[in-house]
């Protein structure tokens, strides 16, 4: 039998998207809130920035027989940094490998500036765009689900937990959650940096209204220390959250552990985290009983590395979702599929359902679970309709 000659890879293209919207992520602008100049706002609630747009990064890897591979990245803020990555350095040193190497490009990509300290924030993001492009690019030219690369494909749907109510009031927020159980959906996530009415406040009704048979969490959005987290988790309690989400400042690492052996009831962390080794250190300790890690920052190589790794620390994986088209929601649910420990998935729906539009996919969110697309490689294109968004990367806003 005839070995399959893959082609190589001809370029890589970036390209940045800024997809306007009417009420910002994580809900309406609180008390003291405002959108700067360049776009952006400062949630007074964790005191971290936020683009009042959907802005994102795509990845365009081109083989040299002409098929088309699609990534997608973060690029919600200062996207231009993500792109100069791209074009300037990562993609040039990727020309011309073979597209069957997409593991063994990302682990090449990271040595490039590991000794100069670039091993995640932006470059990581860069790295992972990439990746994910590489990895659609292969399962496109070999005819195969990027899920059956991975190394099989353990199921064609996976719960969904509605991320994020949005609403002026609590009332609003109440509602909001509420339309979603009347739709099929059993868990839900609100975020502390928006809890206008108070953390304790919130899950007490949230449980009051949806019944005893909700999952209830909560993201505490990095904004304690460990006894201030370790005491308002107690005031939790009588509510019974399914799990508490990243109660501590990210390099609080100790303050996590400190949290995450004290309380009863499971801790999530991971989504600001890009490899396996700011996982590894964290796993030994046992801070979490469930990570997240975030397919923008980790590629799909990395992601399935940390899924594994996951499973051999007895640790369930609950991926994160952030503002993207779908590109990078989609290779987030191949690479779940693929795992053992991944019981749902976050669903981000007030990006998700807006901007599902923009994409040409079989992928949908749908009476409380994500369908995984169909399809060859991802099974999830840009559409036509998402290039009016683009924005030339010398007048990102
Ligand atoms: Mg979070």
């Amino acid at each position: 039998m005839e070995l399959l000659k893959l082609p190589r890879i001809r370029k890589i293209e970036s390209f940045i998207i800024s997809i306007p919207r009417e009420t910002p992520y994580l809900g309406p602008l609180g008390p003291d809130e405002q959108i700067n100049e360049r776009g952006y706002l400062v949630r007074k609630g964790n005191r971290t920035i936020y683009p009042s747009s959907d802005m994102s990064v795509l990845v365009k890897a081109t083989a040299d027989d002409g098929t088309v591979g699609w990534g997608e990245t973060y690029g919600i803020i200062a996207p231009q940094a993500v792109t100069c990555i791209i074009d300037d350095v990562l993609g040039p040193v990727v020309q011309g490998r073979e597209i069957g190497d997409p593991m063994v490009i990302q682990e090449d990509l990271y040595d490039l500036m590991r000794v100069r300290g670039f091993f995640g924030g932006y470059y990581g993001d860069a790295m992972a765009g990439i990746d994910i492009a590489l990895w659609d690019l292969y399962g496109k030219c070999v005819g195969l689900p990027v899920a059956k690369l991975l190394g099989g494909q353990r199921t064609q749907r996976i719960a969904a937990y509605v991320s994020g109510l949005p609403g002026r009031t609590m009332n609003e927020r109440l509602a909001t959650a509420q339309d979603f159980q009347a739709r099929g959906f059993v868990a839900f996530k609100y975020a502390a940096a928006v809890s206008f009415d108070g953390i304790v406040e919130e899950m007490r009704a949230l449980r009051e209204r949806l019944g005893s048979q909700a999952e209830l969490m909560v993201d505490l959005h990095w904004k304690f220390s460990a006894q201030e987290a370790i005491q308002l988790i107690d005031r939790l309690m009588p509510y019974r959250p399914y799990f508490v989400e990243a109660p501590c400042a990210p390099e609080d690492s100790l303050g996590q552990v400190q949290v995450g052996t004290a309380i009863r009831v499971p801790l999530a962390l991971g989504e600001e985290w890009h490899t396996l080794y700011e996982y590894r250190a964290r796993m030994e300790s046992r801070a979490m009983a469930i990570v997240q890690p975030e397919m923008g920052h980790t590629g799909i190589s990395q992601f399935v590395q940390i899924g594994r790794m996951a499973q051999a620390f007895h640790m369930k994986v609950i991926p994160h979702a952030s503002i993207g088209i779908g590109i990078f929601q989609a290779a987030s649910l191949h690479a779940s599929a693929t795992l053992p420990n991944c019981p749902m998935h976050e669903y981000q729906h007030s990006v998700f359902d807006r901007n599902l539009r923009f994409v040409k996919t079989t992928m949908r969110c749908f009476n409380g679970y994500f369908e995984v697309p169909e399809g060859p490689g991802l099974g999830t294109e840009p559409a036509d309709s998402v290039w009016q968004y683009l924005v030339p990367k010398q007048n990102v806003k």
